[in-house]
């Protein structure tokens, strides 16, 4: 299967599958993994050097000069999109949510170290915004690609069926089961793409995604079309059952991108039982979830839960006063 789809190197892989033993005994709850997406090594890492491995193969396929993406002023997929394209000598421009910011750190900073061109959305829609600046590309004789929020089509997608694989290698090599996968889920393309590729490589764990600012009906309904289009674009022929396609929309409190006491606990306590790092817009918000269906006894003791760390630490400086505001 995989000869056939072009890709390109991005991402250091395997990322490191490890055990949370701390945390673990700390909750008294299921035995706790964690995948390390956060060190694909893409400027920091997170889980959008996955998708661009193939968004960007299929970009320089069309003869592309120009990446262009769209995201919040602290998008971790911007970021890693103008690391891409640094990396393939690619022009980009990042078309950011709202106004700019008074102060450009976090995120923001490195999209300005990586030399991606930014451009100010207001309350105008993006993807308008998207449209007239490659109609400027093309206008200058340049060739650009418009890659969608989160790098969530089918070929990005694909990035996480590819990681479904090589996470099927390691609990093969440790003799490991699993039998819940946790993940935080924006526009969807991370959950798509692994519960595509978990049917591919009979991973048998049930995937839970935590939102982290869409309702729960409408993300199930994406998510269950992009995993078919996914398994279509690789050729490949079975169903994908929408009862294994599971979202849970309780945790997003004031909505994307607000930091809660939830999040701030939950980044807190990795940190200091785990020395891990999470960050305060999705894995703060969904491991915020797991603690508290942990302590809901959602799992049972002699359950793995295994949480997809999708990265996103460089937002973590952007959210300093939020972050050290409630300090103990
Ligand atoms: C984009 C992102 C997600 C969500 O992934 P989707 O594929 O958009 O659902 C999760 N965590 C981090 C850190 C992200 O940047």
């Amino acid at each position: 299967m995989w000869q056939k789809v072009k890709r390109v190197t991005l991402a250091c892989t395997p990322t490191p599958l490890m055990q949370l033993d701390s945390l673990s005994s700390e909750l008294g709850g299921p035995s706790i993994w964690i995948k390390r997406d956060d060190l694909t090594g893409l400027a920091t890492g997170g889980n959008k050097a996955r998708k661009l491995e193939y968004l960007v193969a299929d970009a320089l396929d069309q003869g592309t000069t120009t990446l262009i993406t769209t995201g919040a002023a602290q998008s971790n997929h911007a970021r890693q999109t103008a690391a891409a394209a640094a990396r393939y000598g690619l022009r980009c421009t990042l078309v950011l949510g709202g106004m700019a910011p008074r102060r450009r750190n976090g995120n923001l900073l490195l999209d300005d170290l990586l030399g991606a061109h930014l451009r100010w959305a207001g309350d105008r829609d993006p993807y308008a915004l998207m449209q007239e600046v490659a109609a400027e590309e093309r206008a200058a004789g340049r060739a650009p690609y418009i890659i969608p929020a989160g790098g969530s089509n089918a070929i990005g997608a694909v990035g996480y069926v590819r990681a479904a694989e090589e996470l099927a290698h390691q609990m093969r090599d440790r003799n490991l089961r699993i039998d819940h996968i946790v993940l935080p889920v924006g526009s969807a393309g991370t959950q798509a793409g692994l519960v595509a590729g978990a049917r591919a490589y009979n991973l048998g764990a049930r995937i839970l995604g935590i939102s982290v600012g869409g309702e729960a009906e409408a993300l199930r309904a994406t998510i269950v079309n992009l995993a078919m289009l996914t398994v279509a674009y690789l050729g490949l022929r079975f169903e994908i059952d929408p009862g294994h396609v599971q979202v849970n929309d309780a945790y997003i409190g004031a909505g994307y991108g607000v930091l809660g006491n939830g999040e701030r606990e939950a980044i807190r306590l990795l940190a200091r039982t785990e020395g891990l790092l999470l960050d305060p817009v999705y894995t703060g918000r969904a491991m915020a979830g797991l603690i508290d269906l942990i302590a809901r006894g959602t799992f049972s003791k002699r359950e793995t839960v295994l949480f997809w760390h999708t990265g996103g630490t460089a937002g973590l400086y952007a959210y300093a006063e939020q972050l050290m505001s409630h300090r103990v």
